[in-house]
């Protein structure tokens, strides 16, 4: 790296605590937390993991500015304008929505400003189409050079820095489930797994595109599939960010039986929530041989 600017530390490998549950030791299933919220204070979980290759090659490349994409509700846009705090870059947040230009910032478009990013609004057919360069080029000409990064971080650098969460874990599980959003993290963790260790991806947003987005990303990251790894459809709830009463009141009870595996941490509710409610119904279908040993990664917080 030529740069001096020190990337931000993590807290790696993360924890991988036990929470026993009867609801799952019933069916002979064993679960397991990884706590990869804990990864690092600022840029929690995948975010981390994803962030920390592409903010050294940025850095190396010389850049000064990032440029990524997010929805209203992005933690990927919060945490890379918290890496550009963080690293002193220059960063610009491109968001889907442009109504939400007239409207006071969320909690969590909030921070991102706060940390400094800049926010420009597109609507929403031209964030469809926000890498064609009818769209792109004039940004960059608006805001300056700046490396680029895709909608949720996920670009080979990113695939490759999750390879790390499936060696982690190694071989003290049997099946890794994690919450699917763009496909990044389940594309890299699925490369990083050991033999005989298979993952399940639970997509949190509707349309059933995910497993080519996972695959895609394996052939852009290794030249081709890598591990054994497949995506659950069946648990999004309805759509990224919906929820219902069942889903709701089991993250609530789940919460308050695993305080201590938690360390008293809610369960983030668009992505970990569908991925340990997926890890209760498969185990009741009998999707688990008795003895096996699922590690739900908790990816954020
Ligand atoms: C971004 C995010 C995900 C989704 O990761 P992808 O690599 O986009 O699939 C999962 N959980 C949390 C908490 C996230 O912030």
């Amino acid at each position: 790296m030529t740069s001096s600017v020190q990337l931000p530390a993590g807290r790696l490998p993360t924890p991988l605590v036990a929470a026993p549950d009867e609801r799952l030791t019933r069916h002979g299933v064993h679960l397991l937390l990884k706590r990869d919220d804990l990864a690092h204070p600022l840029l929690p979980g995948n975010k981390f993991r994803k962030l920390r290759p592409n903010l050294a090659a940025a850095l190396e490349a010389g850049h000064d500015t990032l440029l990524t994409f997010g929805g209203a509700y992005s933690n990927h846009l919060r945490a890379t304008a918290a890496a550009g705090r963080l690293l002193g870059l220059r960063t610009v947040g491109v968001v889907r929505g442009d109504e939400l230009a007239r409207r006071p910032l969320n909690d969590s478009l909030a921070a991102a400003a706060a940390d400094g990013m800049r926010l420009h609004f597109l609507d929403r057919a031209a964030y469809r189409r926000k890498t064609d360069p009818e769209v792109l080029a004039p940004l960059l000409e608006r805001y300056g050079p700046a490396c680029v990064l895709p909608e949720g971080g996920s670009n080979s650098l990113a695939v490759h820095g999750c390879t790390e969460l499936g060696r982690e874990i190694g071989a003290a599980a049997d099946v890794v489930a994690v919450a699917c959003g763009t496909g990044g993290t389940l594309a890299g963790l699925g490369a990083g797994l050991a033999p005989g260790t298979r993952a399940i991806g639970v997509a949190v947003l509707r349309g059933g595109f995910l497993a080519d987005e996972v695959l895609r990303l394996q052939q852009d990251a290794f030249g081709g599939r890598r591990g054994d790894w497949r995506v659950d459809d069946r648990f999004h709830c309805g759509g990224f960010a919906r929820t219902g009463p069942e889903l709701a009141a089991f993250t609530a009870d789940f919460a308050a039986r695993h305080r201590a595996a938690l360390d008293g941490a809610a369960v983030e509710p668009v992505y970990v929530a569908k991925t340990l409610h997926a890890v209760f119904r498969l185990a009741e279908e009998g999707a688990f041989p008795p003895g096996t040993r699922v590690a739900a990664v908790i990816t954020g917080s």
